[in-house]
């Protein structure tokens, strides 16, 4: 059970407070209560503002400790109290502190995740709501529409009381609201948890059977994992749907873990559109005032639904019941730099921690989830069929042996996009995984090949912006002229990017040719306008890459193509296959979501690889069964837990000599079923200027790998640091 009542120290000794300070060190700090300070007021989740070296920081309240755990004369006294109640839950703290430990990073550091930057500054928050008056909630449908802020203010308000920054972010001045005081409809009052509206503003379909048996499996009050299995159009964001339905008529609220790429205005809209309470959205393009408003809006309670990209998993809720996680495979899930954590996994902890149920998502679930839901840890739910009696597409390989292409489009798939766009009017997509024009650029009379001077890597050509681009580092020059070898000036491009076979499908298409691709999508307003073009119906070419496969909406496109599935094949990490796997079902859940008989085309030179084989007939179940066996034989994940001591440094051999000397460090102090594998250069050794070294740490269970993280890094630590190198540990990594 988790509760925050105050700690009462007995004794006569000065209570010590122990605080998470935002540093980069892996200890939390011990401070002396202020004096004349209230100890009612000490507890965990409370903001205090300690000494730290000559500064002063804001911290969190860990506990209230009976010893210090250094000398108790050097201890300092905090300087304030800045809560009355504690500004994290017990369910936020509980989850940061074990979130510190089995990632290993910096407990501080994990808090500061928790806390929105105004409130890491020492800002306070709102003490007071607005809410209608009597008078106001009994006004008619309609009223002051002439007056437009003043309407705006009470429809928001009519959904339950705000808080003065929601009401401000919503475009609403302190005029208005004092305007509508003064005509005595709305009022100040001091926060209460409030309950948010549980009303609908429309209700769904009824639910199909397999709807039906998914949302009544979940048992609320209690954890429970949920595996949510459907491709695209299946109705899972329905389940999702009714389960939040379910827990605001409890006086719950819900969370919502979106990936980056999916959090779009529509996603938000429909969501939107089936309650009156309102969504606190929270993602990385907000201002620091936006996340703050969202942030206390989940916070405080007022907010039944809280939707996000990955850190909101960890905003605190005042009555949480339930937690999503939609398209739980991807891979914006990973937090890749500083507190590298994976937001399923904390989502699955939270849950846990929380008492409440959560239910993951996905056409293609993660081979991890899969394993968990075959060991009855979570429940399997599939919904088989598709909404609306969108058939799913027929799916075929192009075997391009021997076979002309132009812009790396063989004849048989341009017949089926001329086909597609011009004699029936639909709209094709084409998957190409790789930005730019052409990734190599080479002379043709001395053989030079444009690299990056900081990476392993070749510069990308972009054509469009006349530029020589590495996707690694930031390193960007002007395309060159000649050959700064030889000053030879046939310059020749090899291989093939979106901008290429962009260039391509223009000359010889008459219908518009959209790319879709970090380049080309700047901005949520691209990918706005692209989903209008989506939804307009206009027969179009869409081409793009992964950026294509997150959960939008493209009811109009009758025919994918792979054109470079060869690409996705073979790669380094041992998660190549489960990816490709995955990318090819998901892309080809955009075809034909609506109407019948949609196409998947993937050009490959290996057609009689066992993969195409089983996607041709449909059966991702096929595949990942297989894919786990090949991980259960070699340990791998999920049947091990794997995590990496990385290093990075200035010098090609320094990063190696580190690691080698941290495992003769921990040599005899393992666990017996953890085994270390290395040191081995990453996939690409040098990047943007540095050498990239790493130490694996095999497994066989959670317990031995925490156990081997932790001394992992304490011996890390006792070793001599150097500038030239830093090293940090990557636990249950995505990329290797
Ligand atoms: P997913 O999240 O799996 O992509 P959605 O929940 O978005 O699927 O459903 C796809 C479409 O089918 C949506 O337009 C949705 O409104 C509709 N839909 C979902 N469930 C039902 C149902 N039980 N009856 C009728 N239409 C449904
Ligand atoms: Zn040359
Ligand atoms: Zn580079």
């Amino acid at each position: 059970m988790l509760c925050s009542r105050p700690i009462v120290t007995q004794s006569k000794k000065p209570a010590v407070l122990r605080v998470a300070a935002p540093v980069p060190l892996r200890r939390p700090f011990d401070y002396l209560a202020p004096e004349s300070q209230n100890p009612d007021r000490l507890r965990p989740g409370i903001r205090l503002r300690v000494p730290f070296g000559k500064r002063e920081i804001t911290a969190i309240l860990l506990e209230v400790a009976a010893e210090a755990s250094v000398n108790a004369e050097q201890l300092r006294p905090a300087l304030d109290v800045l809560d009355d109640k504690p500004l994290l839950t017990p369910g936020i703290m509980a989850l940061c502190k074990w979130s510190s430990d089995y990632y290993q990073h910096p407990v501080g550091e994990v808090f500061s995740a928790a806390i929105p930057k105004a409130l890491r500054e020492g800002r306070g928050l709102s003490e007071t709501h607005w809410r209608l008056t009597t008078e106001g909630k009994g006004l008619p449908e309609g009223a002051l529409s002439r007056a437009k802020s003043q309407a705006k203010a009470l429809a928001l308000l009519q959904t339950g009381e705000q808080l003065p920054e929601v009401l401000k972010n919503a475009g609403i001045s302190g005029a208005v609201l004092r305007e509508l005081t003064a005509k005595g409809l709305v009022e100040r009052c001091r926060i209460t948890t409030s309950l948010p509206s549980a009303a609908l503003k429309e209700n769904g379909p009824p639910l199909s059977e397999e709807q039906g048996s998914a949302v009544a499996a979940v048992e609320w009050d209690s954890f429970s994992c949920h595996l949510l299995q459907g491709v695209t159009g299946s109705g899972k964001t329905e389940v999702y749907l009714r389960l939040i339905a379910a827990c605001l008529d409890r006086g719950e609220q819900a969370l919502v873990l979106i990936p980056e790429i999916g959090l779009t205005p529509q996603t938000v809209k429909r969501f939107e559109a089936r309650f009156q309470s309102p969504v606190a959205v929270l993602h990385s393009g907000l201002s620091d005032g936006q996340r703050f408003a969202a942030w206390q809006a989940a916070q405080s309670g007022t907010a039944g639904i809280v939707m996000g990209t990955r850190s909101a998993i960890f905003t605190p809720l005042a009555r949480p019941g339930l937690i999503i996680v939609d398209e739980e495979h991807d891979g914006s899930y990973k937090q890749q730099d500083g507190f590298r954590y994976a937001a399923r996994d904390v989502a699955v902890k939270r849950a846990q921690l929380e008492g409440c149920p959560v239910m993951l998502g996905s056409a293609t679930p993660s081979l991890e989830s899969l394993e968990n839901a075959r060991r009855e840890r979570y429940r399997h739910h599939f919904l088989r069929g598709r909404q609306g009696g969108g058939e799913l597409p027929m799916l075929q390989t192009v075997d391009l042996r021997g076979l002309q292409l132009n812009a790396g489009i063989s004849d048989y798939l341009m017949a089926a996009i001329r086909e597609t766009v011009e004699a029936q009017k639909r709209q094709a997509l084409l998957f190409l995984n790789r930005r730019g024009f052409a990734p190599t650029l080479q002379c043709h009379s001395c053989g030079w090949v444009a690299g990056c001077d900081h990476c392993d890597a070749r510069l990308t050509v972009h054509l469009r912006k006349r530029c020589l681009r590495c996707h690694h580092c930031a390193a960007q020059r002007a395309l060159p002229a000649q050959c700064p070898d030889c000053g030879g000036t046939a310059l020749l491009t090899h291989g093939l990017g979106t901008e290429q076979t962009e260039e391509f499908l223009r000359n010889v298409l008459s219908c518009p040719v959209h790319r879709v691709d970090s380049d080309a999508m700047r901005g949520v307003d691209a990918m706005q306008s692209l989903l209008e073009v989506a939804h307009s119906e206009e027969p179009c070419v869409i081409l793009g890459t992964q950026m294509l496969t997150k959960g939008h909406h493209f009811p109009a496109v009758q025919l994918v193509g792979v054109i470079d599935a060869d690409a996705l094949l073979y790669s380094a990490d041992f998660r190549g296959e489960e990816r490709m796997a995955q990318l090819v079902v998901q892309v080809a859940g955009r075809a034909g979501r609506e109407s019948a008989g949609g196409k998947v085309l993937i050009q490959t030179h290996y057609p009689d690889d066992p993969l195409f084989e089983a996607l041709r007939h449909g059966h991702f179940e096929s595949i990942t069964r297989s894919l786990l066996d090949k991980r259960r034989a070699s340990g791998l994940p999920p049947y091990g837990q794997l995590m990496l001591l990385r290093s990075d440094a200035r010098n090609e051999r320094d990063g190696e000599a580190f690691l080698r000397a941290v495992q003769k460090e921990v040599t005899g102090f393992l666990p017996p079923d953890c085994q270390l594998i290395g040191p081995l250069p990453s996939a690409m050794p040098r990047r943007a200027g540095r050498f990239r070294w790493q130490l694996w740490c095999l497994s066989a269970s959670r317990g031995s790998a925490m156990a081997a993280a932790r001394l992992l890094v304490e011996r890390a630590e006792g070793l001599r640091k150097s500038r030239e190198l830093s090293w940090f540990i990557d636990v249950d990594p995505s990329d290797v």
